[in-house]
């Protein structure tokens, strides 16, 4: 059975074709009209000092490379709740979302259309970091010796946390 073939409201077959404006499946038969949205993501600045939490990434899309902690959005949760669930399961830490950073879209990704907001995580403690879930890996990177991370929106998330501290290539440490 292909993908929305069947109208989930009466499971008559549905077309594809310009409803409101845009073509999308919807149903003849009942009229209902099957919406298609961008996914909501969370993806996290988690700063210690002068290091930024990342994980790499133990599965395909870019498997092996780094990125920031983060995930999608589940049902019955807020945002923020998917913040520090998904790093709670990447790194085991407990974390609690400070403020927003800012947000991202992209589509036609990997993983669909996304909408990723993104925020910056205190973390009280780093001694229980170990990796989990998705995350073969977690490290912390002093800010100015990163490594390429995955996904253009996580680098823009990156620049707008370094220019939001301030920070200067080769700053305040090597003063
Ligand atoms: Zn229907």
């Amino acid at each position: 059975m292909a993908y929305l073939e069947f109208c989930s409201n009466c499971g008559e077959k549905n077309e594809f074709g310009n409803s409101e404006g845009r073509n999308r499946f919807h149903c003849a038969h009942c009229g209902a009209i099957h919406y298609e949205n961008p996914k909501p993501a969370a993806t996290l600045i988690c700063p210690k000092d002068d290091y930024i939490l990342l994980v790499k990434r133990a599965f395909e899309p870019a498997k092996g490379a780094w990125s920031l902690p983060g995930g999608f959005m589940e049902l019955n949760e807020t945002i923020e709740m998917t913040a520090e669930r998904e790093l709670l399961e990447e790194t085991a830490l407990k974390g609690k979302v400070k403020n927003r950073l800012g947000h991202c879209s992209h589509y036609n990704t990997v993983f669909g259309d996304v909408l990723l907001i993104g925020f910056i995580v205190f973390i009280e403690s780093f001694s229980n970091l170990t990796p989990g879930d998705d995350a073969s890996e977690a490290e912390l990177f002093y800010i100015d010796n990163l490594p390429p991370v995955a996904f253009p929106c996580h680098q823009k998330f990156l620049d707008m946390y370094l220019q939001k501290i301030n920070h200067k290539p080769g700053g305040k440490d090597k003063q």
